[in-house]
Parts: structure tokens; C-alpha cells; sequence
């Protein structure tokens, strides 16, 4: 056993054992221990800090029911959670899903995620994470309202402009944080900047909801100027359907990409010639109305495959763009076997560590989702200012800095991961967002 390895089974072992049934947390935890615990070990402030160790504890979990009346009158229950992670290096930022298959693992390892992520942007975004076990779909417009108001109703104590500022994530949309934005300024008595995700027309930014998915064009973009490439004539196999899927989409098409799928949970949109921004169109509309994409659009050549993920196409790139854990290690040989060879996550986490472990070997250049889906909370972080200054800027202006701190952020990570065997940008994300947090954890002090 080597000493990373040695060091990480040790680690693991202090953890809280009320946390050992959270299996998300676990893996996601034990892929940034791997790479960061020798440096932690070998640098004697951090290690007696033990910021690690802090990290993965989070200031706080709120958990709360949220009780609300549906159109039929009867009341329906659900519960909401927030994961503060860590305020170390600005206000609690995150995401919230509204999801019915939800777990507080899941929004633990996500929040845990998040503070390596927000770090890695260079703004002063802390960590944080939270959501309910809500399920939307064949909600109605007053339902999905509803619920919102009642869901602020129990965050509302907990978050504010320079405390925590949630955002959207699975299933909210600019619609839901325009009802939980509502229900916020109508009980603080404030207009100021408690959520992220905004329409521009109340205090958002221009570019917020295209930011993941442009980003994650923008940093697939860095990776291959690094040997000379462009994405301009590549297949891309893309996963999901929804707001990080499409507009990666259409970034790519207008990069010059031929994007060849699009998926759901009921099955793969494969396009062999490329989908079109009116093929695009129709696959929103499609999401919108809770439809799955059988019967696309006649004018592109396309076929739906039921049950079947994206990844057995003919594909150079592949972008995981739905969800955890969907890239195992079948699914990653069937990228392997398809001639991928650069994956980078839209999702959080959309790749098993078994699945790593088959992209590795077969030298698949990999971008983990801490890194390469970024340009949401970049965006989100640029809002926040917009917002505390009444000063927005253009479309353009968001658009051109998400491509700078995108490129930053592959450059942070690049030059952290560079190594014999090239550059590995996983072990690049965890060193260079850890780096960050261990900084201005220890220079706080042990509070
Ligand atoms: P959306 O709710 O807009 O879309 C998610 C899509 O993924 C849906 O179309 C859903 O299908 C599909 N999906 C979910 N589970 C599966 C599955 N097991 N197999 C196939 N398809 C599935 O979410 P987002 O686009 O916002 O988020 C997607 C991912 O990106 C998540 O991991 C999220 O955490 C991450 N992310 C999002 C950011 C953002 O700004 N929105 C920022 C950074 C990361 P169906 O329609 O059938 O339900």
C-alpha cells in the first residue's frame, strides 16, 4: 500500500460514523483525500489545523418540513434541507434540486463538492448545497408556486446577500427562483441579492442560466488549445436533456461541433449528422411539457432509443450533463471502445469511481465536474456583485468574462495536475481548490 493510499484508509477512518451509511459522500470524499492528504500531511499547519477533516463537516444541516396545499386542496408534506458547508472564503453558495429521489447524501456531497469548486473560481464563494424531496413533474404552475413559497418560508432565517445564497440545480429553474426570490423579499422586507439565478428583468445576470453549459464548452476549449486542437469538427455524445445539457448543446453547434445526442431518463435522441438549434428547441419544449424525445423533429435525421444511454455512439468527446453516477464502469468501456477521448462532467459527479478507473487506463483526458461545470457559480458569483453595486453588465460582458474565468480556472487546474504522464485534471482540481481553502482556514484560526 502506498503512503496517498495509506494516509487516505486513515483519514476515512476519522470521519463521523453517524456518516458511514452516505455512500455519495464517501466517494466524493476519498477522491480529493487521494490527491490532497500527503500535502496536508506534509505541510505542518494544515495538518495540525486538520482542514480536510473540517471541510467535510459542515457548519450545519438544516433540515425542515415544508407543508403545503395542493390544487385538489388537500395538504401535501415534503422535507427541505440546507447544507451549510463552509463560509470560509465567502458567503454559503449552492444549488438547490427538487427532486423525489433526493437523500441528504447526495446534498452532502454535493455541498462537499461545491466548496472545491466555488474555491477553484477565484471568487468569494463558500460551499453550501440543499433541496427537497419534491417531486415537480405533473405539477401544475400554482402547485410548483406554492410550494416555493412554503419551502422559503422555512429557509428564509437561514440565508441572506452575505450568508448564504442559494441557486437553482435539478428542477429549479429561473420559475422557481422567481417564486422563492418572491416569497424572500416579501418576508425580509428587502431587495437584495438572497438568491442567484435571477431573470435579469428583477436583479439577475445576463448569461446565468446558459453559464454551466457555455462553460463547459469554454473549458473543453482550453483543454484542447493546450495541444494545438479545436472543437470545431469533433462528435460530441451528450447526456441529459435539461438546462446544462442544452445549452452545452448549443455552444458546441455554434462552435462548430457536431453534437450527436441528447437524453432523458426514458431513453437517447441520437442525431448521426448533428443536431440544429431548431432540433434543440424542440427538446426544451419537450422538457417543458414532461415528454420524453420520441417523435423528433422530421427535418434532422434522428432516432430514439428507448431505454439506451448515449454512449455507444460514434463520439471524440463525451459530456455527462444529467446526473450522478451515470458513467460506470460499462458505460465508460462503451465510451472507450466508441474512440472518446476526452470526457469533462456537466454533472456533478456523473462518474463511478470504477468508471474512472476504465477511462484512465484507456488514457481518456478527463475533467471532473468541480472544474469543468463551474461557469455556473462563476456567473452566479458575478450576479452577487452585479446585484450589491445596481450595476449589470451586457450579455457580452457576462459571456466574455466566463470565458476568462474559465480559462482561468483550466489554467489553476492544469498547472496543479501537471505531472510525468501529462496533465491530470482531477488531482489539478482537488489540489488547487484545496490549496485555496487550507489558506484561509488556517489563517482564521480554529473557530
Ligand atoms: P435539469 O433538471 O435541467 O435537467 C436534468 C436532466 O437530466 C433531465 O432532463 C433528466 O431527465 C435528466 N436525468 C436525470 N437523471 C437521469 C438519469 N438517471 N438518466 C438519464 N437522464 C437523467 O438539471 P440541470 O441541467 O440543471 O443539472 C444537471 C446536472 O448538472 C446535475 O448533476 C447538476 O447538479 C449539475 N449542475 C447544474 C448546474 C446548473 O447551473 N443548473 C451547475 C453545475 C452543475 P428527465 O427529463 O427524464 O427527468
Amino acid at each position: 500500500m502506498d503512503r496517498a493510499t495509506a494516509l487516505t484508509e486513515a483519514f476515512l477512518n476519522t470521519l463521523s460514523p453517524a456518516d458511514a451509511d452516505l455512500a455519495n459522500l464517501r466517494q466524493a470524499v476519498e477522491e480529493v483525500a487521494r490527491d490532497v492528504i500527503t500535502v496536508e500531511k506534509n505541510d505542518p499547519d494544515w495538518a495540525a489545523a486538520r482542514v480536510l477533516r473540517r471541510i467535510v463537516e459542515p457548519d450545519r444541516v438544516i433540515s425542515f418540513g415544508v407543508t403545503w396545499t395542493d390544487d385538489a386542496g388537500d395538504v401535501q408534506v415534503n422535507r427541505g434541507w440546507r447544507v451549510q458547508a463552509s463560509n470560509a472564503i465567502g458567503p454559503y453558495k449552492g444549488g438547490l434540486r427538487f427532486h423525489p429521489a433526493v437523500t441528504l447524501d447526495d446534498l452532502r456531497f454535493l455541498a462537499f463538492e461545491q466548496c472545491f469548486k466555488n474555491a477553484l473560481t477565484g471568487l468569494p464563494l463558500g460551499g453550501a448545497k440543499g433541496g427537497s424531496d419534491f417531486d415537480p413533474s405533473g405539477r401544475s404552475d400554482a402547485e410548483i408556486m406554492r410550494f416555493c413559497q412554503a419551502f422559503m418560508r422555512q429557509l428564509a432565517p437561514h440565508i441572506g446577500p452575505d450568508k448564504d445564497v442559494p441557486a437553482g440545480d435539478i428542477n429549479v429553474g429561473a420559475r422557481e427562483i422567481g417564486y422563492l426570490f418572491g416569497a424572500w423579499r416579501q418576508m425580509s422586507g428587502i431587495y437584495a441579492g438572497a438568491l442567484t439565478g435571477k431573470a435579469p428583468a428583477y436583479g439577475g445576470s445576463e448569461i446565468r442560466t446558459e453559464a454551466t453549459g457555455y462553460g463547459l464548452i469554454y473549458f473543453v476549449q482550453a483543454m484542447l488549445a493546450r495541444t494545438g486542437a479545436a472543437i470545431t469538427g469533433h462528435r460530441v455524445a451528450i447526456s441529459g436533456k435539461g438546462n446544462v445539457a442544452t445549452h452545452a448543446a448549443r455552444k458546441a453547434i455554434d462552435e462548430g461541433a457536431t453534437v450527436i445526442t441528447l437524453s432523458d431518463t426514458s431513453g437517447t435522441l441520437y442525431a448521426p449528422d448533428g443536431f440544429d438549434h431548431a432540433a434543440i428547441d424542440w427538446v426544451v419544449q419537450r422538457k417543458a411539457q414532461g415528454a420524453d424525445l420520441s417523435d423528433p423533429p422530421r427535418h434532422i435525421a434522428a432516432q430514439f432509443c428507448e431505454g439506451a444511454q448515449p454512449w455507444a455512439q460514434d463520439a471524440d468527446i463525451a459530456l455527462p450533463c444529467a446526473t450522478q453516477n451515470e458513467i460506470d464502469e460499462k458505460a465508460a468501456q462503451a465510451l472507450v471502445d466508441n474512440g472518446v477521448q476526452l470526457l469533462a462532467e456537466g454533472a456533478n459527479m456523473p462518474t463511478t469511481r470504477d468508471g474512472l478507473r476504465v477511462l484512465r487506463k484507456a488514457r481518456v483526458t478527463y475533467a471532473p465536474g468541480k472544474a469543468a461545470n463551474a461557469g455556473g457559480v462563476a456567473v452566479s458569483g458575478l450576479e452577487m456583485s452585479q446585484m450589491s453595486h445596481r450595476r449589470f453588465m451586457s450579455a457580452d460582458e457576462v459571456d466574455q468574462a466566463l470565458r476568462t474565468l474559465m480559462s482561468d480556472i483550466h489554467d489553476r487546474v492544469a498547472t496543479e495536475g501537471k505531472g510525468d504522464g501529462g496533465i491530470d485534471y482531477a488531482r489539478g482540481a482537488n489540489l488547487a481548490g484545496y490549496r485555496r481553502l487550507a489558506q484561509a482556514i488556517t489563517a482564521q484560526g480554529v473557530i
